[in-house]
């Protein structure tokens, strides 16, 4: 999933949360903003979740287009997913995320973004 559902902010503010890593396979981006194949993850798909920060962790895209809309259950337990870890790992790893609160990331996020020439008006 790409696009501007999601504020510029928030997005890189949900990165820094997360480590700017995958949370699910954990892969590391490598790019100041996560503009290197990286997007934001519904934890319980769209249809049924929400995109409160509660709900949405970093995800890079090949994990994106493994999970699809599937349940995070359902899709840890299916073959050649590539996440990384036990389906328990996964879990607390997306626990962990999805309860640090994202205000002092975005905060983060938005000096980050205004440094690298963004207007604070659209971010
Ligand atoms: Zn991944």
């Amino acid at each position: 999933m790409s696009g501007n559902w999601l504020r510029l902010s928030k997005r890189l503010g949900l990165y820094l949360r997360d480590g700017m890593a995958c949370v699910y396979c954990q892969r590391p981006s490598h790019h100041a903003l996560g503009q290197d194949g990286f997007s934001v993850d519904h934890v319980i798909p769209r249809d049924g979740g929400n995109n409160q920060a509660a709900n949405l962790v970093m995800c890079c895209t090949k994990c994106n287009s493994s999970k699809k809309d599937r349940d995070l259950e359902e899709w840890l337990g299916s073959p050649r997913c590539p996440a990384v870890g036990t389906p328990a790992e996964v879990l607390m790893r997306v626990l962990q995320a999805t309860t640090t609160p994202l205000k002092p990331h975005r905060k983060a996020a938005r000096l980050i973004l205004v440094a690298h020439g963004y207007d604070p008006k659209y971010i």
